[in-house]
C-alpha cells in the first residue's frame, strides 16, 4: 500500500481495522418544461398522470431535465427547501454514485455530498483513485432536502424517481453504487438490509449495481467503514472486469 493511501485510510479512520483484516479480504489491487402537471402535494397521485409525467421525463435531454427538476412541485419538499440539488459530475461518467437526499449544506450550496458525509465520500473515492467530477457522477434519490433531514417518504421517492431514472439513462454509467437504504429501495425496489445486499453485483435497468453503506451512517459506525472500503474495492475490481469485457468484445 502506498504511503499516500495509508495517510488517506488513517484520515477516514480505517487504518486500525485495515491492519486487523487479512490481505485477501482488504487489498484492492488484486485482481417543468413539458412535464404533465403533477398531482398536488398531499393527494394520491393519479396513476395515469404519474405515468404520463414519468414518460415525459424519460424523453428529456439534460437541459430539459435540469429545468424540470428546478421547477418541480410534484411533492411538498420544494416549499421547505432552499433550492433543488440536481446532481454533479461528468455527464458521461463510468461511475454513478447515488445517495439519499440533500442535507443542510447541500441545500445551501446546491451540490450533493458537500457536508461531512461528502468529505468522507470524497476521501473514499480518492482511496480507489477516483475524483468527484472526473468520470464520476453523484446524484441523490431526492432532489430536495426533507425538512430536518427526515427520511424520504414513499410518495416523495415515487415522484422524484423519474428524474434519477433519466439521469441514469442519459449518463449510461458502466457501474452504479447505491449508497444506503433509500438508494437501494429506489433502484432495486427492495427493503432488504444493506448487509444482505452488499458483496454481489445487482442490475438496475441492465446497469451493474453495487450496494454499500451511506457515508452519513459510516460517520457513526467505524466497523462498517471497513466494510464500505471492501465494497469500494469490490466496485473497483468489478469496473476493471467490465472494462476488460468491453475490450474483449471489441477485439475479434
Ligand atoms: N446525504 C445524501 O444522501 N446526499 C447528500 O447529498 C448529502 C448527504
Amino acid at each position: 500500500m502506498s504511503s499516500r493511501r495509508e495517510l488517506f485510510l488513517e484520515e477516514i479512520g480505517l487504518t486500525p481495522l485495515w491492519r486487523l483484516k487479512s490481505a485477501h479480504t482488504q487489498e484492492c489491487g488484486t485482481s417543468d418544461a413539458g412535464v404533465p402537471a403533477a398531482t398536488p402535494e398531499g393527494s394520491t397521485q393519479n396513476a395515469t398522470g404519474g405515468a404520463a409525467r414519468a414518460e415525459s421525463i424519460a424523453r428529456m435531454d439534460w437541459d430539459a431535465l435540469k429545468a424540470s427538476v428546478a421547477t418541480c412541485t410534484a411533492c411538498g419538499l420544494r416549499k421547505t427547501c432552499t433550492q433543488t440539488v440536481f446532481g454533479v459530475g461528468d455527464e458521461r461518467a463510468d461511475w454513478l454514485l447515488v445517495g439519499e437526499a440533500p442535507g443542510a449544506e447541500e441545500d445551501a450550496r446546491g451540490e450533493p455530498f458537500v457536508g461531512q458525509a461528502g468529505k468522507l465520500l470524497d476521501a473514499m473515492l480518492t482511496g480507489i483513485g477516483l475524483k468527484r467530477g472526473e468520470d464520476v457522477y453523484i446524484a441523490n434519490v431526492l432532489k430536495c432536502r426533507p425538512p430536518g433531514n427526515r427520511n424520504p417518504e414513499a410518495a416523495e421517492v415515487e415522484r422524484c424517481a423519474p428524474f434519477l431514472l433519466r439521469q441514469v439513462a442519459l449518463i449510461q454509467p458502466r457501474l452504479i453504487i447505491a449508497m444506503g437504504r433509500f438508494a437501494c429501495q429506489a433502484l432495486l425496489d427492495t427493503d432488504a438490509s444493506i448487509a444482505s445486499l452488499r458483496g454481489r453485483v445487482h442490475r438496475f435497468q441492465g446497469v451493474p449495481l453495487i450496494v454499500s453503506y451511506h457515508p452519513a451512517y459510516l460517520l457513526r459506525s467505524l466497523p462498517d467503514k471497513a466494510k464500505a472500503w471492501e465494497d469500494l474495492c469490490f466496485a473497483r475490481r468489478t469496473m476493471a472486469d467490465l472494462r476488460q469485457q468491453t475490450l474483449s468484445q471489441a477485439t475479434p
